[in-house]
């Protein structure tokens, strides 16, 4: 028996490639417990991009996350390395650490201040979505009226660029997404979105957003969140159909995993309920189904190999392919 109770191979596998996980939410607060974060490490990841705010919280809420979860990430330094570049996460690999990033849910953490990306940058901040389900000064949400990519928008995306972080379309509307992979002169990411032709919801993403996706060279990361799962389903099973589909359509050259696993079911649950503008009824009806949690990593691995994918397919997809875009976008900060 094998430590994540699955194959020989995919254990090798599992533990040899670099796992990357593109997006993780917590509570989203200061006082965060980031101990959590053992769960990721003990299922064999190597990367995890750290959600550190969105536009359900006040833009300064953002400030205070990013403060207290770097002292806290300073204080844990034998287990964890947080990255400036690709090489530290290939560095915290080689020394048995996990290293970490952080990513940002929409851009009123910007409080309209173009000038801000760069702040973000330095504190850590690698990848950056434009709106959090509903309309804000850079763009449209999924669950709102498609207004595009505002001007804003256009000169966020610009600035992404220019320091170096990963563009992020999900929880942005159709046509927002379509202009940004446009604007972009570099990839782009879905960091965590389905396929909307598996699973009819607001918040997965159409066959066009995908190969639009690729075509700039990004990576769409598949999230185990049950309302985007077919069936309300969370479980592996049905991640791995969205890796199957989406690998018809773009190749697996442009998928990743984007877990999007937190803790804490009651808080979400509290929120769905406490926050029915961002989560409106009829996109998150009945009980909530959960998440794929993080434990299940491994035995995804075990379903790619039986389920169509060669090796080297499923590495690039357990992190590869992330890692890839990642050595092309982010710099390290100017100092
Ligand atoms: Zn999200």
């Amino acid at each position: 028996m094998s430590k994540w109770d699955v194959s020989q191979s995919a254990e090798w596998l599992h533990a040899e490639a670099l796992v990357w996980d593109a997006h993780a939410g917590f509570e989203s607060v200061p006082d965060a417990d980031l101990s959590e974060l053992r769960r990721w490490r003990d299922s064999g990841v190597d990367y995890l991009s750290i959600n550190a705010g969105y536009d359900v919280r006040p833009w300064e809420n953002t400030i205070a996350v990013l403060g207290a979860y770097r002292f806290w990430l300073a204080a844990h330094a034998d287990d964890y390395l947080m990255a400036e570049t690709v090489d530290d996460v290939r560095r915290a690999k080689a020394e048995g650490k996990m290293a970490v990033t952080f990513d940002i849910e929409g851009m009123n953490a910007l409080n309209g201040d173009l000038g801000m990306v760069e702040l973000y940058h330095r504190l850590g901040v690698r990848q950056m979505l434009f709106a959090y389900n509903l309309n804000n000064a850079a763009g449209g949400g999924c669950h709102d009226v498609d207004t595009g990519l505002t001007p804003f928008g256009r000169d966020v995306v610009g600035e992404m660029n220019r320091v170096g972080m990963l563009v992020d379309c999900s929880h942005s509307a159709y046509r927002t997404t379509l202009e940004a992979m446009e604007v972009s002169e570099v990839p782009v990411v879905f960091s965590h979105s389905n396929a909307r032709a598996l699973c009819d919801h607001e918040r997965n993403i159409r066959d066009e957003q995908i190969k639009a996706c690729a075509a700039t060279g990004g990576v769409v990361g598949i999230n185990g969140i049950g309302f985007f799962l077919a069936g309300n389903r969370p479980d592996v099973e049905a991640m791995l159909h969205n890796l199957q589909y989406m690998r018809d359509l773009v190749g697996a050259a442009h998928l990743g995993l984007g877990l999007d696993c937190s803790f804490h079911q009651e808080d979400l649950t509290e929120l769905l309920t406490g926050h029915s503008d961002f989560w409106p009824s009829s996109q998150y009806a009945g009980d909530n189904p959960g998440f794929v949690a993080v434990e299940s990593l491994p035995r995804l691995t075990e379903l790619m190999l039986t389920g169509g994918f060669t090796e080297d397919e499923v590495r690039g997809i357990l992190g590869g392919n992330f890692l890839r875009i990642a050595a092309q976008v982010w710099r390290p900060a100017i100092v």
